[in-house]
């Protein structure tokens, strides 16, 4: 099983679709190991999106994303980070294709409601930026059967 960092943007707080969007996540069959609410600053924005810092909207960005508290959730499943990535959908809220998060709920690029991880490696280095060891909780998933065959788990 792999796990991945995810953070409901300010817009999914402001726009009161952080149920909605969650609920998409667990009922996929992804199960819940981590969650907090937390105000990002500008240093660890500046980590997180360290990969658009020569872009010209990363002052935008960081400011958007900093403008409220989010919501950090670590989701845990097999294939987790592909799985997630696929549920959410490509960056531009407007091509994002229905069905998925963003194509449900974003008409922007900047203002795309969800971030995910987008490679295993990735997902380790960002779990670790944003959760300590023990916010994240190891518990038994008493439904896994229903959601696995028995040689996929
Ligand atoms: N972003 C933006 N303008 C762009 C590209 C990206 O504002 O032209 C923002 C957008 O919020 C995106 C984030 O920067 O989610 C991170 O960009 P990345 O390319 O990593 O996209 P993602 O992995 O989120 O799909
Ligand atoms: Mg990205």
């Amino acid at each position: 099983m792999e796990r991945t960092l995810v953070i409901l943007k300010p817009g999914t707080v402001q726009r009161g679709l952080i149920g909605e969007v969650t609920s998409r996540l667990e009922k996929k069959g992804l199960f819940l190991v981590g969650l907090k609410m937390q105000w990002l600053d500008d240093q660890i924005l500046s980590e997180h999106y360290s990969h658009l810092k020569d872009k010209p909207f990363f002052g935008l960005l960081k400011k958007a994303m900093s403008s409220c508290p989010v919501v950090l959730m670590c989701w845990e499943g097999k294939d987790a980070v592909s799985v997630v990535r696929t549920l959410i959908g490509p960056t531009n809220g407007r091509l994002a294709p229905a069905g998925t998060i963003r194509g449900d709920y974003s008409m922007s690029t900047q203002e795309n409601i969800i971030h995910a991880s987008d490679s295993t490696e990735n997902a380790e280095i960002e779990i670790n930026r944003f959760f300590k060891k023990e916010e994240l909780f190891d518990y038994q998933f008493k439904l896994i059967d229903s959601i696995y065959a028995s040689d996929e788990k």
